[in-house]
């Protein structure tokens, strides 16, 4: 027997029996005539003590063990005179009777510690070394824990797991498709699924009724931290189901992963808020709402929800506006006297609590952060509402304390409060906004990790218009159904339409989304066409799901969960890398098997491939 216990097992309650443990060598250390060994496995690491009356065997053994050594020791249980409180075995250690090296290692190129010295790159090469590591195997023990779980709810809910091929034609998902060349249909390709979101839509149409799948994705994008090429969903699909079917379902199914696997127990259902809701007070369609600080909108011409523009005329009379505390007046009338916000499309802005006092240092930092190139604010205009009631600005110039006071009131701001407000055009103002409210969150210490508050993002547009090829996209997939109320406009202003369509987010991170199908034929074609598609185009990429509908397709809908996301935010994790056993690296490679590669002649022949430069 290699082993009686694991390295993580033994207690006060094992002292005096005779175990064998096989392991790992984390460490030697010698004091005096003593020699310490600390032995590690995926369970923890235990103590071994060898002392002058071992046998010249093992004290031979001993003084030639190296890190990561693989060996196996069979000994006593003993207490340890001191204790170390650090580890669960730290209560007892071994003296051992017998020592056997099962293998040698060569020295590994980082320490395997808790804390290791090893880099990105130099972890990723060896990362088989590295999932030696707690910090990295606890992530996978999670994501393993998550999956599991899943499973069993989705099983107590009647759902089938069915695996869909991965060799398929293109899915749209609206990334670049990963295509494998055919060999034995020369100048064919295969694309590999972006997700299963055609099959589990035919499943549905076969009647299997409640569809999931752990299912690996692929989309040739460029990566972000969230992003890697291959990522796996939590992929389902339910039929004779509405919107409300599907929320409930999965809202008990994130219940069930957050009591089960993090012991965190939701009893109210989560908050739903409207695409729309979301981009006006958080400038994303992910809001993070572990922290309130609303946007408030000074000026949004792009919504006409608050100016008419009108600009400031001598016969206005300023006084009775601002007596009236109608402040609504006092923005249409005082508002545009700055000239930066006369040109914006939108004027907005939010409060953070208790920040009067931020020193000019920490405000150019602010106006700094939002002028980086990937944000793109042009400035950064700041209200103090100082403790004895006065206004400090940076367009002091332009308003007087009173039109001060009014935007303050607008905000709702205390004194000690600071007001930042950026204009702009009203997309990218609000998208930088969303930045800098995050950044006073993290500054402020209102983004604690281990506070989770989900929500269902609902009513999502149909169609995404692009500026720059000039046509409308589906905003999630072409199979997407509009709501019924909003039908009527798909022809005399798409961009109005509202979808069945819903994101799960959690702390700003977008976990899931789904949607409600179109099952009726007609329908199906009516979106094909005003995506652009023409009638061969459609037939040639959805033939055969057209066809599928031919014959009974049920209603149906369903979502798909980012696994990988789903761990990260479990394990509080900035990136999704570190819950993948195998990820790839910024570049798309995985730097230890040394993918992608290139291929030989031989084999670009067979495939019927020729490279250009
Ligand atoms: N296939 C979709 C996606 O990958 C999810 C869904 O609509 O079920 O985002």
């Amino acid at each position: 027997m290699y082993r009686t216990h694991t390295c993580g097992e033994l207690r006060l309650q094992h002292v005096g029996t005779e175990v064998t443990l096989a392991g790992w060598v984390q460490k030697v250390r010698k004091l005096g005539g003593m020699t310490f060994i600390d032995i590690r496995d995926r369970y923890g690491i235990t103590q071994l003590v060898v002392d002058d009356s071992a046998s010249a065997d093992i004290q031979d053994i001993t003084s030639n063990l190296g890190r990561e050594f693989v060996i196996n020791a069979t000994g006593k249980v003993i207490e340890r005179t001191s204790k170390n409180s650090k580890i669960d075995t730290g209560d007892v250690e071994i003296a051992i009777s017998a020592l056997s090296v099962l293998n040698k290692s060569d020295l590994p190129p980082f320490t395997i510690e808790d804390d290791t010295d090893g880099g990105d790159e130099i972890r990723m090469k060896y990362r088989y070394l590295d999932l030696r590591r707690n910090a990295v195997r606890s992530n996978m023990v999670l994501r393993h824990q998550i999956a599991f779980e899943t499973r069993r709810y989705l099983d107590q809910m009647n759902f089938l797991e069915v695996e869909t091929p991965i060799l398929i034609g293109s899915t749209p998902e609206g990334a670049r498709d990963f295509v494998v060349p055919s060999r034995m249909n020369p100048g064919q390709f295969y694309a590999l699924p972006q997700s299963p979101q055609l099959f589990k839509q035919l499943l549905m149409v076969s009647g299997f009724d409640r569809y999931f799948q752990i299912a690996k994705c692929f989309r040739d994008e460029d990566l972000r931290a969230d992003r890697q090429p291959e990522f796996t969903q939590i992929d389902c699909e339910m039929s004779f189901v509405e919107q409300e079917d599907v929320l409930q379902l999965f809202e008990g199914m994130m219940k069930h992963l957050f009591m089960y696997v993090k012991n965190v127990d939701f009893s109210e259902p989560f908050p739903r808020m409207t695409w729309h809701d979301a981009m006006k007070f958080y400038g994303s369609d992910k809001p993070d709402i572990r922290f309130e600080m609303r946007f408030v909108e000074l000026k949004n011409c792009r919504n006409n929800s608050i100016l008419d523009n009108r600009l400031i005329e001598d016969e206005l009379d300023y006084e009775a506006i601002l007596n009236s505390n109608d402040y609504k007046e006092v923005f249409e009338v005082y508002l545009n006297i700055f000239g930066v916000f006369n040109s914006a499309e939108y004027v907005g802005g939010i409060c953070a609590e208790g920040c009067a006092a931020y020193t000019r240092k920490q405000i150019d930092e602010l106006t700094e952060f939002v002028k980086r190139p990937q944000i793109g604010a042009k400035g950064l205009v700041y209200i103090r509402c100082e403790a004895n009631g006065t206004y400090k600005s940076s367009v002091d110039k332009f308003y007087s304390q009173d039109i001060l006071k009014a935007i303050a009131s607008k905000f709702n701001a205390k004194e000690g409060d600071l007001i930042l407000i950026l204009a702009g055009d009203t997309v990218k103002t609000q998208k930088a906004l969303c930045e800098l409210r995050l950044e006073m969150g993290t500054r402020l210490g209102l983004r604690d990790k281990n506070v989770f508050k989900p929500l269902w993002v609902i009513d999502f547009p149909l169609f995404e218009w692009d500026e720059d090829t000039q046509r409308f996209y589906a905003m999630h997939h072409p199979f997407t159904s509009p709501k019924p109320e909003d039908i009527e406009y798909l022809d005399s202003d798409p961009g109005r339409v509202r979808a069945n369509a819903y994101d799960m987010v959690v702390n700003g991170v977008e976990l899931g989304g789904g949607s409600i199908r179109i099952h009726d034929s007609q329908l199906q074609n009516k979106m094909f066409e005003l995506l652009g598609f023409t009638p061969e185009m459609a037939e040639s990429q959805f033939g055969f799901l057209m066809n599928a509908f031919k014959y009974g397709a049920p209603p149906h809908g369903g979502l798909a969960f980012g696994l990988d996301r789903l761990v990260s935010l479990f394990a509080g994790l900035d990136s999704i890398r570190d819950c993948i056993a195998f990820p790839k690296n910024n570049s798309g490679r995985d730097v230890m098997t040394d993918a992608p590669s290139t291929i030989s002649e031989e084999q670009l022949k067979e495939l019927c491939l020729k490279l250009t430069n």
